[in-house]
């Protein structure tokens, strides 16, 4: 009998084998110091930044979805232990470090000046091996999210841009408003949803590179 042999995903030898809330650091001393890098997740409220860290953690829930915001802490930090990937077989680990959102639905500039405050601080952090900006595909231009891409580039830090929820946009729309947010925020986004899973792949690829290739 004739069998389909499934094409191999490109991280098919990738595997999460725990992942798990840590801690909800408060200040700089709050972060273990275990070695293990962190890749910081920045973005607006209600970007998808919970349910970003759910889906990566192949959908157990790490991370509240919409939780009470602007509650004042650092960062909440996921430890996600992982075999193999880019880098090639063997055990590594990554703290995703989930910083407060700024704004709210059109969040304007005051709020990312306070997110700044608060980042800051974070951004001392010697372990950090790169930053993820989370964008809406839905609302490319705002305000928020660009001063947000501008104020990142000021860290020098490796810094990738991810575009949410592309579920709920048709096929025009996803093309435009990707285009729109390349050409306003200076760097392609990686389209993502948490919801069918497109774009895990690339993204656990950008956290293996980040987290593996450390200086
Ligand atoms: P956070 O404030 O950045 O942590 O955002 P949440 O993860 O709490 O998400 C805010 C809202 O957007 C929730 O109602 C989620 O269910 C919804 N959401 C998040 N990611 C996606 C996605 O990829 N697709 C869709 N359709 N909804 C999403």
């Amino acid at each position: 009998m004739w069998r389909a042999t499934p094409r191999p995903s490109r991280t098919e030898s990738l595997k999460v084998i725990d992942a798990r809330f840590v801690t909800s650091a408060v200040d700089v001393a709050g972060i273990p110091r275990d070695g293990v890098p962190h890749v910081a997740l920045v973005g607006r409220s209600n970007v998808g930044k919970s349910s970003l860290i759910n889906a990566l953690a192949r959908n157990r829930t790490l991370a509240r979805t919409s939780a009470a915001a602007g509650k004042t802490r650092l960062a909440n930090l996921y430890r996600f232990d992982v075999e193999g990937g880019p880098g090639g077989p063997g055990r590594w680990s990554v703290h995703l470090a989930d910083l407060p959102g700024y704004g709210y639905a059109r969040g304007g500039r005051e709020s990312v000046a306070e997110l700044r405050g608060i980042a800051e601080r974070y951004f001392t952090y010697d372990g950090i091996a790169g930053v993820i900006h989370l964008v809406d595909a839905r609302h490319p231009g705002l305000d928020s999210d660009v001063d947000a891409a501008e104020w990142l580039t000021t860290l020098n830090m490796t810094t990738a841009t991810v575009a949410t929820k592309v579920d709920k946009l048709s096929r025009s729309d996803r093309t435009r408003n990707l285009k729109a947010l390349e050409r306003q925020l200076g760097t392609a986004a990686l389209p993502m949803s948490a919801v069918s899973g497109e774009g895990l792949d690339d993204l656990w690829t950008l956290i293996a590179r980040l987290s593996r290739h450390r200086p």
